[in-house]
């Protein structure tokens, strides 16, 4: 391929978007599990920072020997919707019944944790818990509700508090927008720019 072929070609290639092109540095000063982190900074740019701080908080409360995975952040519409078409129209077992822009995770609003134990004491975190009674590290107060006081102070919605379905793993910040009308800003393209995270 010729040089100005080639030069031409990058220019009108979009950038590939960063933290910093949508406006958001990620500050991540303390937070423990590396999984965690790159599940992170696919949320949205809004609840990001938010998210690790959050996280950062609820560590620096527990042992060394503990953290916090994010065990699902963003699953985008697309990817909702393979899920969903699995058993139907794709081979497979059903697994959902929820299709694409349904969830806040689609639009990366939305995080599941779990707690994480380094039990062997050999420095690399091994051990997922989805215990919500606990208190593991003894301070009086069950480890799962120290995370949850934290969102919770930090003005996101626990799923714990859902009445259909109690949802214990799952935190949301949805600005007061519901995914009926997250659905419909997805789907007129209300983006910012150069993203698929809807201007919320
Ligand atoms: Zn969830």
């Amino acid at each position: 391929m010729s040089k100005f072929f080639t030069s031409f070609i990058n220019a009108i290639k979009p950038k590939p978007m960063t933290n910093e092109t949508i406006g958001t540095i990620l500050k991540i000063k303390t937070m423990r599990d590396a999984i965690s982190i790159e599940r992170a900074t696919l949320l949205h740019p809004k609840v990001r920072q938010d998210v690790v701080s959050c996280i950062e908080k609820a560590e620096a409360q527990f042992p060394a020997n503990m953290a916090i995975r994010i065990v699902q952040g963003l699953r985008t519409i697309d990817e909702q919707n393979a899920i969903y078409a699995q058993g139907r129209t794709k081979p497979g077992k059903i697994v959902t019944n929820s299709r694409g822009g349904q969830s806040y995770h689609c639009y990366g609003l939305a995080v599941d944790i779990a707690l994480l134990f380094d039990k062997d004491g050999n420095g690399s975190f091994e051990t997922l818990s989805w215990d919500t009674k606990s208190d593991s590290d003894k301070d009086g107060k069950v480890d799962w509700m120290e995370v949850v006081d934290i969102f919770e102070s930090a003005g996101w919605t626990w799923g714990g508090r859902f009445h259909s379905i109690p949802d214990a793993p799952h935190f949301e910040k949805h600005f007061g927008i519901h995914w009926k009308r997250l659905f419909e800003m997805y789907n007129s393209g209300n983006f910012i720019p150069g993203t698929k995270y809807i201007e919320v």
